[in-house]
């Protein structure tokens, strides 16, 4: 096991664009960007922010964020270059330890070559356990496990006193967070920099027929060839939001570059050139007509990063 596997060195960049950095490939520019790889060197850029009154921001796969156009003030703080991961069996369990910017897919393939569960859940779910954590992301199929607070054992936050500047590194275990669909909450305030998953060390033969399943499903049924943010809005109880919004008409609907995706009407697509600002416009009218049309209200599963109206 370890403390913190990636070495100390970091540095504050000025002007850096972060259209490279999210899968919807859209977004302005930082005022300041860091990409620490480890603890201590996340600790150095976040005294920085503190001592100057920089409001941080942090993002890690980029996957599930709408950032916005122009230049976001403060700093941006990505967590994906903090990866590393460890596992051993331990009694019953396989225990695995990751930095908070590994990505799933590494996870999931440990939990394949073991035959366990959680592989299937896991795979096609881009973005970093960090993220993970803070989505409870997961699949809407009725399997166990589903989602990440099914296998997440604890996590360690790192918080910062706003009056000293001081540290804490708080190991905050599975129970004493709150896990509701696609949100986690009660480990706030503080940046998640490790990540303890585990699950029964019982193989199970079917696992990797499982996730050639998932993967083909992926394919099939998600537009995958172009820039996307996954699914936008959560389904409300009952309901599914692709549906909803299909049965509104909006699929193909476009505003700029952006466009409500012919193949999965819950997935909104940068097809040339959108800017953030299109896709928030679309993600406005979406909401406004399935509730004029159906009564029924969309919330956004998508987390915004920088300052939006
Ligand atoms: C093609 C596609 C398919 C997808 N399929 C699914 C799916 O099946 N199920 C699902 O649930 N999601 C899905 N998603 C959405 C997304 O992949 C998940 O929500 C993912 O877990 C986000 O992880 P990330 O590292 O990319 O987080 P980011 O997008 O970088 O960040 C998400 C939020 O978490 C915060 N954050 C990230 N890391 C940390 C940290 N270490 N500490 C504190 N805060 C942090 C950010 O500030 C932001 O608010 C899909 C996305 C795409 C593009």
């Amino acid at each position: 096991m370890f403390t913190d596997l990636a070495k100390n060195s970091t540095c504050v960049q000025e002007s850096k664009s972060l259209k490279e950095l999210n899968s919807w490939r859209v977004g302005g520019v930082a005022q300041y960007f860091a990409a620490p790889n480890s603890i201590e060197s996340l600790k150095s850029v976040w005294h920085w922010a503190w001592a100057r009154k920089l409001k941080i921001w942090v993002i890690s796969g980029g996957s599930n964020i709408l950032i916005q156009d122009g230049e976001l003030k403060g700093v941006v703080i990505s967590l994906h270059e903090m990866r590393g991961v460890d596992h051993v069996k331990t009694g019953d369990q396989v225990i695995i330890e990751c930095c908070a910017g590994t990505s799933k897919s590494e996870v999931a393939k440990i939990f394949l070559q073991n035959r366990l569960a959680p592989a299937v859940f896991l795979t096609g779910i881009p973005g970093d356990m960090g993220g993970g954590v803070v989505m409870n992301s997961g699949i809407g199929e009725n399997r166990v496990p589903r989602e990440f607070g099914e296998i997440v054992r604890s996590i360690d936050v790192l918080r910062i006193d706003e009056k000293t500047g001081e540290f804490s590194l708080n190991n905050i275990l599975n129970s004493q967070i709150k896990w509701e669909y696609r949100h986690s909450s009660d480990w706030q305030p503080g940046v998640i920099v490790k990540v303890t998953v585990g699950w029964s060390h019982t193989a199970d033969m079917q696992v990797p027929d499982g996730v050639r399943a998932q993967t083909k499903k992926r394919v099939s049924t998600q537009p995958l060839d172009l820039p996307n943010c996954g699914s936008v809005f959560r389904n409300p109880l009952g309901h599914k939001s692709a549906q909803l919004i299909e049965s509104c008409g909006l699929k193909g609907f476009r505003i700029g570059g952006a466009v409500v995706s012919e193949k999965h009407a819950n997935f909104i697509v940068n097809d040339k050139g959108a800017t953030a600002g299109d896709i928030d416009k679309i993600i406005k009218h979406i909401r406004e007509t399935v509730l004029l049309k159906t009564g029924v209200e969309l919330i956004p599963e998508v987390a915004y990063i920088g300052e939006w109206d």
